[in-house]
Formats: structure tokens, C-alpha cells, sequence
């Protein structure tokens, strides 16, 4: 069931926020700017103030909170905690309660918060400013955030702390500098448009625009450019597929300041226990993805024995792959237990290089697989 039968009624509040400091930043920054100008300070304090609010959605309430990617000091988690409440997205607590349900039932229109499915604008917004039976919260999901005492702190006050984050950064920087209304204009209004209009992206353009090189089980996509607007957000494909990894862009060039955040924090001992998934097993998921989608257009066209052969030693590669990598698994698991010391770093370090020749190997048959599909497609 549809539950925008009957639409339901305005949230007044969210309306009237969404609504005014959009028409603010559209308006009255371009009138201020030509009028009287903002100075250097001003947008130094905007752009600075857009990285610490930003940040700490992406690497705080999201991969932090929400997927448990990594673990952080209590002074990482009370910068976020505070820097979140400034991006005016709710609490931790309410919004990783819709982030996870969001992930578990992706794209089906009545559980998903913001389901793609029901338009490019309800994913992006629409769903925040009506009262949607989808969109109400249920904290079961979120119980062992409440072990959190920042977390708890932070909804239990999230009103205070939302109004003095967004007020007294801009007017600090305005009365150091003489001039509080470019402040509250550029650092209050205009960035907080900014910031939540780079999240939304998230939940919107991301669901529809870009490419799915890990799986079409669900609409997320990857894509370079909405990365750049998004804090390194944009590779929403690899995430809905493997949701626990501190990074996004697993390249190590891929636009993610997300995860050089994350990581720097944990050179500093800022953060630890980062979650990666292994190269090889992210190829795995590709090459299987790949097989499957070969294996789908052979179904759909007359059946050709050439590509069916063709396939089919390609299945045998895969096979052989995984196999040698379950032993090499194996055996670096038997090691362990007996604890080796110094006597076995030189078989570690061949497993090692065993393991990256097999992610290798997993590699080039992506790439043939690509090529394949080219071939494969009807002229
Ligand atoms: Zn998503
Ligand atoms: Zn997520």
C-alpha cells in the first residue's frame, strides 16, 4: 500500500524552515553581496563552517553512527555531535533510525523513508515536510546508539544546541568583524541551505544518476561529480553494497574527504577500529555482478553456443579464483591460532602477495567481462 493515498497533512515547521532560508539564500545573499559586500572573513567563516557541518553528517551521523564504520574518541564524537545539530537534520538518534531503515528496505515505497520510487522530489525533500506514515520513526533500530552518552545527550537537548550552533558561530565571527548581518547571511542561512541540499543529494540524484558497477538490486549509483558536492558521498552504489566500509570512493584517487578525514583522525588516534572491505572480495561482488548480467542477456537473446562456451570458462576462472582464496584464508586463519612469530613473515608476506595476485586476476576478468558485454549487445 501507497501510503500518499489521502496526502497527508503539512509539517508546518520543517515547511516554513525549508522554505524560508531557501527564498533568504536566493534572495537576500545575492542583495546583500551587490548592496554592501561580504569581505574575505565572511566567506572564510561560510566555507569553513560548511566543511565542519558537512563532515560531520557524512563522517559522524553517517558513517559513524549509522554504519558503525569505524570507532571514535569522545572528542570526535562531540565535535560531530555538535556540528551535526548545526546542519539541522535532527538528532543522531532520529536520523540514523531513517538512514538504516532506508538501507534495509531500499526503494520499496512503504518502509523506505525516502524511497526513489516515489519521485526524484520526495527522495530529495518532499518526504521531510509532510507527515508520511513511512517516515515515522521507530527507535528499535537504533538501541545500541543509546549506549552512546554524546548521542543521548545530544537528543535529549537537540533543540538548544541546534539554535546555538546556528546563531552563535555567525555572530561571533560578526562582532569580531563589525559586520553580524553578512555572517548570519553567509555562515547562518546561506550554508545551512548548502548543507542540507548536499545531503539531500544524497537520497536523490544519487538513487537515479550514475553507474551500477556492483549491483542493480537497488537503484543507488556512483558518480564522480555528485562525490564532489557531497563530501565524498557520491559513490552511493559501493555503499548500499557494502554499507560498513569507512570509505565510499575506494580508490585511493576517488573524491572521498569523508574517508581522508576518518583516516587522518586515526593517525592521530582520533579513531580506530576502521572497517575495509578487502580488495579481493569487492572484486568478487563485480565479477559475480558481471557473470550474472552476461548470464541474464544470454537468456534474453536466442541461446549461442559460442557465448555460452565463452561463459562458461569464465565461471571456471571465477571458481578457481575463489577456491584459491578460501585455502589462502584457511591457512592464514590455521596461522594464527598457532602464532607464529618472526619465522613466518616471510609466508605472510608471500600470502600477501598470493592474495593481491588473485585480486589481480579477479580484475582482468572484470575487464573482460566489460569488454564481453560490449560484444554481446546487440548491434
Ligand atoms: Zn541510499
Ligand atoms: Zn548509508
Amino acid at each position: 500500500m501507497n501510503d500518499d493515498a489521502g496526502t497527508p497533512p503539512l509539517l508546518w515547521v520543517q515547511t516554513i524552515l525549508f522554505a524560508s532560508t531557501f527564498l533568504i539564500a536566493l534572495i537576500g545573499v545575492p542583495w546583500y553581496a551587490l548592496a554592501v559586500g561580504f569581505d574575505w572573513t565572511a566567506w572564510l567563516g561560510f566555507v569553513l563552517f560548511c566543511g565542519a557541518t558537512g563532515i560531520s553528517i557524512t563522517a559522524g551521523y553517517h558513517r559513524l553512527w549509522a554504519h558503525n564504520a569505524y570507532k571514535a574518541h569522545w572528542a570526535l564524537r562531540l565535535f560531530y555531535a555538535l556540528f551535526g545539530a548545526a546542519a539541522v537534520q535532527n538528532s543522531v538518534l532520529s536520523w540514523v533510525t531513517g538512514h538504516r531503515r532506508h538501507h534495509r528496505h531500499v526503494d520499496d515505497n512503504d518502509h523506505d523513508p525516502y524511497s526513489i520510487n516515489r519521485g526524484l522530489w520526495f527522495a530529495h525533500l518532499g518526504w521531510m515536510v509532510r507527515d508520511y506514515p513511512s517516515g515515522r520513526e521507530d527507535f528499535s533500530n537504533v538501541k545500541d546508539l543509546e549506549r552512546d552518552p554524546i548521542v543521548v545527550w545530544q537528543d535529549r537537548y537537540y533543540l538548544p544546541i541546534t539554535l546555538f550552533m546556528n546563531f552563535a558561530p555567525p555572530l561571533l565571527v560578526g562582532y569580531l568583524t563589525g559586520d553580524w548581518i553578512a555572517n548570519l547571511l553567509l555562515m547562518g542561512v546561506a550554508r545551512l541551505v548548502v548543507t542540507h541540499h548536499s545531503t539531500f543529494l544524497i537520497n536523490s540524484l544519487a538513487h537515479r544518476w550514475g553507474r551500477r558497477p556492483f549491483s542493480d538490486g537497488c537503484s543507488a549509483r556512483d558518480n564522480g561529480i555528485l562525490a564532489f558536492f557531497t563530501f565524498g558521498e557520491g559513490y552511493h552504489n559501493y555503499h548500499h553494497k557494502f554499507q560498513t566500509d569507512y570509505r565510499n570512493g575506494i580508490r585511493w584517487y576517488d573524491y572521498d574527504p569523508t574517508k581522508w578525514l576518518i583516516c587522518g583522525a586515526s593517525w592521530l588516534g582520533l579513531a580506530w577500529d576502521l572497517k575495509r572491505v578487502e580488495g579481493f572480495r569487492i572484486r568478487e561482488a563485480q565479477v559475480a555482478y558481471q557473470l550474472e548480467l552476461a548470464e541474464r542477456r544470454l537468456a534474453e537473446s536466442a541461446s549461442d553456443d559460442r557465448w555460452r562456451l565463452v561463459l562458461e570458462k569464465e565461471y571456471q576462472h571465477f571458481r578457481s579464483c575463489l577456491e584459491q582464496w578460501k585455502v589462502l584464508q584457511q591457512r592464514s586463519y590455521d596461522r594464527g591460532r598457532e602464532r607464529f612469530a618472526a619465522a613466518s613473515r616471510e609466508i605472510r608476506r608471500s600470502a600477501r602477495r598470493h592474495a593481491r595476485a588473485l585480486e589481480r586476476a579477479l580484475n582482468e576478468q572484470l575487464r573482460r567481462l566489460e569488454a564481453l558485454h560490449l560484444e554481446m549487445a546487440p548491434a
